[in-house]
């Protein structure tokens, strides 16, 4: 087999075979295919797409490319979640500890913020000692004894994709969703969660755009799970403006908490219960998906679900008497509450704005491995649909110096829409794709 000849075929827009992309994936990660075949071969993909059993081959040859865990030996049946990336997205931080809480244990290895999406990994390091480094013995060991885990992802787990992902974001071939789908699920694949719950973002905020692409990458994603005897649900939810207030590190942390201690924005609460909800059913812990969402709420309720996030935090050697008391998270040397321009109803509150100021605010990264500020982000006031008085505080911005407080304050406001007649409020979920 040449790399060449599989270029070629991908290129005049032919199926490829399990062997090809096998071949292909080895012989990249082992570095005898150079990274300019793989990226003419990703732009032959983007453009001309792939099968349902293309991607499923490459997911599973890219999973098959590193350590793989079972995590049957460890635990009776876990279950895990990922998004697929938005703006104020905090939900691994409540929904874990819920479902942890309701008897069924979660292993999650949670990624960092890329862009304008944060990370989960990113919040939680806001925790003054909080590892996200664990080993692959640690993860297995906590799991078993705790329940619960969030961590980073281990270094030999799909190295395929981490190779290919950092050529994707230079070549133009991020947008593919036969890469994506295969990006996420090789990973989910290899971690060993034997049900996934997907919830893909679909808006300004995310990275499919449409409804329609939306649907058909977690078409391709539940169909992978399926062919690869998972079993996952996948849950379309709105990323056209953020999710909950608050934008930013810690920020996200203490709202992540506020909602654990039975309080917290109603549109992020109801987010956390649904994904909650289909996690327990999925695990069997729940006859259906209203009995579901009931046990996750009286985990909400009865402080279980608080409990476990604690519980985590001391495993993983946070500083638990910050998220005891979150007055103790350092906070940013400016704080600034900025008030409505005009009366109106609030129309749209642009996510990708929102997410790319938080980053130059400092509370993301442009390139991955750069530093980034726990302190500074971003808590907005209102939700779309809400009727406002010129005047009231509109959002609130934590920055680090006067400039970019300035910048920030002129693109959030930007991000803003207003109309002069009612505007509905945006919904939490558009479909589920079984
Ligand atoms: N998240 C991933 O893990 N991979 C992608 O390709 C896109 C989002």
């Amino acid at each position: 087999m040449r790399a060449v000849d599989i270029i070629l075929k991908k290129r005049d827009r032919q199926e490829l075979t399990q062997a090809e992309i096998e071949y292909f994936v080895q012989g990249f990660v082992q570095g005898d295919i150079p990274d300019y075949q793989v990226s003419a071969w990703a732009m032959a993909v983007m453009l001309n797409g792939m099968t349902a059993r293309e991607t499923t081959f490459l997911t599973l040859a890219m999973a098959a490319s590193g350590e793989t865990l079972t995590l049957t030996d460890v635990v009776p049946f876990a279950v895990d979640k990922h998004s697929t990336g938005g703006v104020g997205d905090k939900t691994s931080l409540v929904v874990a500890p819920l479902v942890s809480a309701c008897g069924l244990p979660v292993g999650k290895m949670s990624g960092r913020g890329l862009g304008f999406s944060g990370g989960t990994l990113d919040k939680l390091e806001s925790i003054p000692g909080y590892r996200c480094d664990l080993t692959t013995e640690e993860f297995l060991h906590q799991l078993r004894e705790t329940g619960i885990v969030l961590t980073g992802q281990s270094a030999d787990l799909a190295p395929a994709d981490g190779k290919l992902y950092a050529l994707r974001d230079v070549t133009g071939t991020v947008q593919s969703i036969p890469l994506i789908a295969s990006s996420i699920m090789s990973k989910k694949l290899a971690s060993g969660a034997q049900a996934i719950v997907l919830d893909v973002k679909v808006g300004y905020g995310a990275f499919m755009q449409t409804l329609e692409e939306a649907r058909a990458l977690a078409t391709l994603m539940v169909d992978i799970a399926r062919l690869s005897n998972r079993q996952a649900v996948a849950l379309i939810s709105d990323m056209n403006h953020p999710l909950g207030y608050t934008i930013g590190n810690s920020l996200e942390i203490c709202e992540a908490i506020e909602t654990l201690q039975g309080q917290g924005p109603h549109d992020f609460r109801e987010h956390c219960l649904e994904i909650a909800a289909h996690m327990l059913k999925l695990g069997n812990l729940s006859p259906d998906l209203s009995t579901a969402r009931e046990q996750a709420a009286a985990a909400l309720s009865d402080g279980t679900g608080w409990a476990r996030f604690r519980a985590l935090v001391m495993a993983q050697e946070g500083d638990v008497s910050y998220v005891d008391s979150p007055q103790k998270f350092p906070s940013a040397p400016i704080i600034e509450t900025i008030a409505a321009p005009c009366d109106g109803y609030l129309a749209g509150i642009h996510a990708r704005l929102v997410g790319e100021t938080a980053v130059a605010l400092g509370a993301g990264r442009a390139k991955k491995g750069d530093p980034i500020d726990h302190t500074v982000g971003i808590v907005l006031h209102h939700k779309v649909g809400e009727n406002l008085e010129k005047g009231v505080p509109l959002f609130t911005i934590h920055a680090s110096s006067k400039t970019s407080l300035n910048e920030a304050c002129q693109t959030l406001l930007a991000a803003h829409t207003w109309r002069d007649h009612p505007v509905p409020p945006l919904p939490l979920f558009y479909e589920t794709i079984e």
